[in-house]
């Protein structure tokens, strides 16, 4: 399974409080800034660093640092409230934006907007909250991949099985970190039991 779930007390509560309908915009926010950043922290567990030596107020010593470029690629526009976040973590990471919409009654992906840098041996995430049906992340996948990054990591909340499937039939082999792994989509293509529409949750426009 090409899939990871986060396994960590805290990713879990943090989950199960974007799964209440009773949360709020602002909290649903904050939620999901704290589990993001634990899902970037384990997305970028590969990433290169070579060591370095600095001098502390006691001796000089060795330490790791990053050796290798991050970029994130958000797609929009519920990927954008995973975007800060990483940013904070990584501030000198370089961001793409992939604009994808799914037709509310096929559910298919359909591109309006693309906008990356150079990701030439990059190490990259693509970052959408849900993995539904797993067309958005395949097509912004291959988008990525034209750009020739070193590795490629889809960053997800939560991932229903029939996108994982997809995404792996795909991309063999591509990483996918998710804090849950939910049951199935129901018959307008929501995660089930999900947690709604990420990108209405978010900005509260229901
Ligand atoms: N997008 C969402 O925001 N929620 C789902 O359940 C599926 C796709």
């Amino acid at each position: 399974m090409p899939l990871q779930v986060l396994d960590h007390p805290l990713a879990g509560h943090l989950l199960t409080g974007l799964r209440d309908k009773n949360t709020p915009p602002d909290r649903f926010r904050q939620l999901s800034r704290v589990l993001t950043s634990l899902l970037v922290m384990e997305s970028t567990r590969e990433i290169e660093t070579r060591s370095a030596q600095v001098e502390t107020p006691i001796e000089e010593t060795t330490g790791p640092v990053l050796a290798q470029s991050l970029a994130v690629v958000p797609i929009l526009r519920a990927g954008l409230g995973m975007l800060e976040p990483a940013v904070q973590l990584f501030p000198e990471v370089a961001v793409g934006y992939i604009g994808l919409e799914r037709h509310e009654d096929t559910a298919i992906a359909r591109s309006y907007y693309s906008k990356l840098p150079n990701l030439k041996a990059k190490y990259t995430l693509c970052l959408d909250p849900m993995l539904a049906t797993g067309g958005s992340a395949a097509q912004a996948i291959s988008l990525i991949k034209l750009h020739e990054p070193a590795r490629v990591v889809m960053v997800c909340v939560v991932a229903a099985p029939e996108g994982v499937e997809t995404l792996e039939r795909a991309h063999p082999g591509i990483h996918i970190v998710a804090a849950g792994l939910d049951r199935a989509l129901n018959e307008r293509k929501y995660i089930v039991p999900g947690l709604g529409d990420f990108g209405d949750r978010l900005y509260g426009t229901f």
